[in-house]
Order: structure tokens, then C-alpha cells, then sequence
């Protein structure tokens, strides 16, 4: 048996990066830049006025009571075209440039204004009130790095900067192919020994979460034809993903049939609950992650290896689930030597701490719980028995899965 993190490494190993294309700002978020993001523009472009109130020098009101003629007026993108003299001042608004002449602004809640005569109450100090230019950023700065999973604070920062497109990473194409001959597709006829197949749909979901494009390859048999017709269908894409088919029982064909196609194959046992044996090897240059069939192993699997592979893929830097810390709900018994993966419910005590209580059943077909689950509690191979109130490692479930 290997550890998690061995198997994600050797995967994340395995796997080529995608190409990159070009996309609007409009459909950039969520996106994996593949390129520095250059500033065009220099923010603010001008020293601008932070408050609105009157434009003065800030050596005609070095104590208050100072009294100044006003000259002119600046607003947001129309300043003023004059320059504020000794003695002189100009209205101002938040956002218009500071006029020639100026060093800071009064703000109007400590001016008294009769006419155009403008009464300073209070002294004002050089530079007050002022956005001088560039203190966001200057024409040429490299504001967001290669790598980055483009937020919604991204975009609004490329705008400014007067980039209008990026580079960033094609989705990672991930072909997804069920396997089973008990397996049907949601809505289609089905006899009393089927099962609806819901690892194809669950698993396209968690690949559009991580940035990837899923291809349903559909249902094969589990026959050596069928599945070897069914992964001809992935040519083109960059990771093929069978689902199922990957245990030791005799119906399960997915080594033995690939490996005829050429297929190099690592077969691992990996050390942890739920999940079965994990394949991953290439045909040519073509990856192949294979996930175990049952319903949360596919999930917990797909969560810990398939998303931060599409991440990976795509040039993202961060891959492993982020763990968050909590206090435990429940006495656990000692852990044997899987990493346990526990499905938990996730609650918070009257000051916000997050309290995680695992569930009492543990199968790995259990959708449901799986569903219902906040949290899954990360477990240490060979973890002493713990009581309630310890503070343990978990998955955060809302966002991840
Ligand atoms: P396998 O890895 O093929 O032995 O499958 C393990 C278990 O998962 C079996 O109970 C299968 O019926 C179930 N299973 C396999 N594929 C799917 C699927 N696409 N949707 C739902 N259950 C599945
Ligand atoms: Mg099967």
C-alpha cells in the first residue's frame, strides 16, 4: 500500500500540461492564467482627490481660520484646467485630479463656503486627502502571476489595468468512461438487478468545479470489446478516466483488456478509506486514471487525485485539498493502517468553532450520507483512540465536493 500524498505526486508527475488560448475578460473567471498579467494604465492615472471638498496649498492654511477665493471647480474626469494660486482654492470632488497649483484637500465638512469665499476651520497638512498616482499600480507592473485561478477580484483588477484579454490554460479535456454491466443511465429503463449509474455525472461535476471539460464516453460492458471500443473514444482528450471495473473481481477487465492495448500500468493499493485500488499509466501519450466504481469512493478519490490532476494539468499551483481544524463531536476508536478519510457532519458552537461528529455508518456506497456529510475528517494511519473535544483535521465539504 502507498500513502495519499505518494500517489498524488506520482500522478501530478505523470501529467503534461495543456496549451493555453486567449479569452475575454468576460469568461475569465475561474480560469488558470498561463501568462503574467502586464499593466497598460498606471492607477490611479493622476494624484486624485480622495473626499470631496476644496483643492488648496497646503502653505496658505497652516492654522485654521484661513480664507480663500475660489477659482474653479474639478470633477470626475473634468479637471481643472487652471491653477490654484496663493490664497486661492478650487472645488473638488472624489475622484477628479488634484489642479496644478494644489498639495491637498480640505474636506468640505471643514470648510465654511459664503459665496466663493471658502473659510479653512482646521490647518491642513501637505498631501491630505490625496490618492497620489500609482499607489494602486504602474503601467508595466506584473499585477497577477502565471498559475492563478482567476477570482472575481482578478478580473476586476486585469479591467483596470486595461487588459481586456488573457491567456490562460484550455480546459484539461478529461474523458470520463463508466463501466458495469448492471449500470443504466438516469431515466432509462432499468431492471430489478441494475444500478443507475451516477459516478459519470458526479465525477463531470467535480471536473467542471476544477476547471476541466468532461467528455462522457458513456456506459462500457464489462467486456473486453466493449471497453476497448469505449476507450478508443478518448483520443484527443488529455486524461482518461475509468470509473469502475478496477478491483480484483473477475468481471473486472480494465487492466487486463488496456494492458492488450498497450497500456503501461501502476497499479496501487493506496492506504486509505473509502477507496480501492487506484490505476494510473498512459497508452502513448495518453494518461489514464482509473477510480474505483463505488459511488463515494469514486468522489473521496476523484476530490483527492482527479481535481488537483486537472489543476495541475492547467498550471495551477495549489493541488491538495486544504484542510481547516475543528473539535470533535464524538469519542473515534484508534485508526487501523488506512488513512481515513470519515464522513462527518459539520456544526458551529455559539462563537463560530467548527465541530465535526462522524457518522456512525461508513459505506462507501452511501451517497446519501455522503451528501449529508460537512466534513471529512482526515485520520493518520494507526491514530490513537481520541474523546470528544480533540481538535482534528478536516475536509471542508461545502466548496470541495
Ligand atoms: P467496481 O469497481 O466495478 O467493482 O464497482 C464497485 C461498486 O460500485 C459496484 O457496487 C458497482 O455497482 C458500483 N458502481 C460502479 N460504477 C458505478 C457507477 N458509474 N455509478 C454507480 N455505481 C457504480
Ligand atoms: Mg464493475
Amino acid at each position: 500500500m502507498i500513502p495519499v500524498a505518494e500517489a498524488r505526486r506520482k500522478i501530478l508527475d505523470g501529467l503534461p500540461r495543456v496549451p493555453s488560448e486567449v479569452v475575454s475578460l468576460e469568461r475569465a473567471a475561474g480560469r488558470v492564467l498561463a501568462a503574467d498579467v502586464i499593466a497598460r494604465r498606471t492607477q490611479p492615472p493622476a494624484d486624485l482627490s480622495a473626499m470631496d471638498g476644496y483643492a488648496v496649498r497646503s502653505v496658505d492654511c497652516t492654522s485654521p481660520g484661513a480664507v480663500l477665493q475660489q477659482v474653479g471647480e474639478s470633477a470626475a474626469g473634468h479637471g481643472f484646467a487652471g491653477t490654484v494660486g496663493p490664497m486661492q482654492t478650487a472645488r473638488i470632488f472624489t475622484g477628479a485630479p488634484l489642479p496644478a497649483g494644489a498639495d491637498a484637500v480640505l474636506i468640505q465638512e471643514d470648510a465654511s463656503v459664503d459665496g466663493t469665499r471658502v473659510t479653512a476651520t482646521i490647518a491642513v497638512a501637505a498631501g491630505a486627502h490625496i490618492r497620489r498616482a500609482g499607489i494602486d499600480f504602474t503601467e508595466g507592473d506584473a499585477v497577477l502571476r502565471a498559475g492563478r485561478v482567476l477570482a472575481p477580484r482578478d478580473i476586476g483588477l486585469a479591467a483596470a489595468c486595461n487588459v481586456p484579454w488573457l491567456t490562460v490554460s484550455r480546459r484539461p479535456r478529461i474523458a470520463l468512461l463508466s463501466t458495469g454491466d448492471e449500470l443504466v443511465r438516469p431515466g432509462e429503463p432499468i431492471g430489478p438487478d441494475q444500478i443507475v449509474s451516477s459516478n459519470a455525472l458526479s465525477i463531470a461535476a467535480l471536473v467542471r468545479q476544477a476547471g476541466g471539460e468532461p467528455v462522457d464516453l458513456g456506459i462500457a460492458l464489462d467486456r473486453p470489446d466493449s471497453l476497448r471500443d469505449a476507450a478508443a473514444q478518448a483520443a484527443g482528450c488529455d486524461l482518461l478516466v475509468t470509473l469502475g471495473g478496477a478491483s480484483v473481481g473477475e468481471h473486472d477487465l480494465v487492466r487486463g483488456t488496456l494492458a492488450e492495448q498497450g497500456l503501461a500500468l501502476d497499479f496501487w493499493k493506496i492506504a486509505m478509506r473509502p477507496g480501492k485500488p487506484l490505476m494510473f499509466g498512459r497508452t502513448g501519450d495518453q494518461p489514464l486514471l482509473g477510480l474505483p466504481g463505488n459511488p463515494v469512493s469514486a468522489l473521496v478519490c476523484g476530490l483527492l487525485f482527479l481535481a488537483p490532476a486537472i489543476r495541475h494539468m492547467a498550471g495551477a499551483g495549489a493541488t491538495a485539498p486544504r484542510l481547516a481544524e475543528a473539535r470533535l463531536g464524538a469519542d473515534m476508536r484508534a485508526n487501523d493502517t488506512r488513512e481515513d478519510y470519515v464522513r462527518a457532519g459539520l456544526d458551529f458552537d455559539a462563537d463560530g468553532g467548527a465541530i465535526v461528529t462522524p457518522f456512525a455508518r461508513q459505506d462507501s456506497s452511501m451517497l446519501s450520507a455522503l451528501s449529508r456529510a460537512g466534513a471529512l475528517i482526515v485520520r493518520a494511519p494507526h491514530a490513537p483512540a481520541i474523546p470528544a473535544g480533540t481538535v482534528v483535521r478536516y475536509i471542508p465539504l461545502d466548496l470541495g465536493l
